[in-house]
């Protein structure tokens, strides 16, 4: 039985997913303790316990402390089943990483899954549904992995209503992906989406965008979703190259100025740039867990995180790997192999 202690490191959620999705994945058992004990609402949220659902259904798996505000959990996995799934958050809470949690294993499963997740699609601190379909998902690809994921009906922070959907197809061996340098740049694009907000909204947050990266107006799109749900607004930075297409957020807040919230956008997209790294903050942690899977791997970020580091951890307590970090001055290297 392998224990973790939940306050570890970043002290977050991202503790417990991976340990979900290693568990399934190795037939491993794990008990954690001080779930999520680094954050101002300790424990299980309903996004938490909606990936222990998950990953309890697609696993067979036994469970002691699945309940919400449980900060100790016993995840005994079974045979993992590929299939047509469907989980509901109920609040906000992030689709995205619930899917995140179950794709590895989806991968070693016995046949093809669907799996819907409604709840939030857009939500501050959580990979937005675009940022898995135009940067984590194509770099999976080439690894050789068959997903594609479908943004059904947006869902931002704080009023949820979105719906997503993983479709993946098996594929238990997984190929070394190397991904230190960007390559040539290629156009990069800007969207602004509200739902239930003003327009200037949208139109500042782009004006911004054009004046801080140097984009013209046709690069810049405000966009509404088809179904209306809200309020909400989130500014998107896709910067695609050679190698890798980044996707940079920012979420619209009452009490925050739609520039300042494009200024944070363009600030990290122009650290990314300068830094010379292929892969940026978030991609980065994300990547780990499948190139740990695939025995190895590497790429270039401008910071290596909490969250990374953390996740690194987390995962040599599963496989029998081994990451390393060199800094390369403004930029690092991180190498996994077993
Ligand atoms: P945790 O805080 O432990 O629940 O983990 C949050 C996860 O969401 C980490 O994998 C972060 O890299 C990821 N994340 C947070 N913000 C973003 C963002 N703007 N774009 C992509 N991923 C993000």
């Amino acid at each position: 039985m392998i224990e973790l202690d939940g306050s570890f490191g970043e002290g977050g959620g991202q503790i417990l997913r991976t340990a979900l999705s290693l568990s399934l994945c190795t037939g491993q058992p794990f008990v954690i303790d001080r779930i999520r004990a680094g954050r101002q609402k300790p424990g299980l949220l309903r996004q938490h316990l909606t990936a222990v659902q998950a990953a309890q259904a697609i696993g067979t798996a036994d469970t002691e402390g699945a309940a919400l505000g449980s900060q100790r959990l016993l995840f005994r996995p079974g045979a993992v089943r590929g299939g047509d799934y469907r989980f509901a958050i109920g609040t906000a809470g992030s689709c995205t990483l619930v899917l995140q949690t179950v794709l590895p294993a989806l991968l070693c499963a016995d046949a093809p899954s669907t799996v819907t997740v409604s709840g939030g699609t857009h939500n501050p601190s959580a990979p937005p549904a675009d940022f898995l379909q135009h940067a984590f998902l194509p770099l999976l690809a080439r690894m050789g992995v068959e997903a594609s994921l479908e943004l059904l009906a947006h869902g931002f922070y704080p009023a949820g209503g979105g719906e997503v959907r993983l479709c993946v197809t098996p594929t238990p061996a997984l190929r070394a992906l190397h991904l230190c340098e960007r390559g040539g740049a290629g156009e990069t694009r800007a969207e602004s989406w509200i739902s239930g907000v003003p327009g200037h909204v949208a139109e500042r947050e782009l004006a911004t965008v054009r004046q801080r990266l140097g984009l013209n107006e046709a690069l810049c799109t405000v966009r509404t979703p088809e179904r209306l749900q809200g309020p909400g607004n989130v500014l998107l930075v896709f910067v695609p190259s050679e190698t890798v297409c980044e996707v940079f957020a920012g979420f619209g807040e009452h009490g925050v100025s739609a520039e300042r919230v494009a200024h944070g956008v363009c600030r990290e997209v122009n650290a990314y740039l300068a830094s010379g790294a292929a892969v940026g903050e978030h991609l980065a942690d994300q990547l780990l867990l499948p190139m740990a899977l695939a025995g190895g791997g590497s790429f270039t970020t401008p910071v290596v995180s909490s969250h990374c580091r953390t996740n690194m951890a987390v995962i040599e307590r599963f496989l029998p790997v081994r990451f390393e970090v060199a800094d390369e001055g403004g930029r690092h290297r991180v190498g996994v192999q077993v």
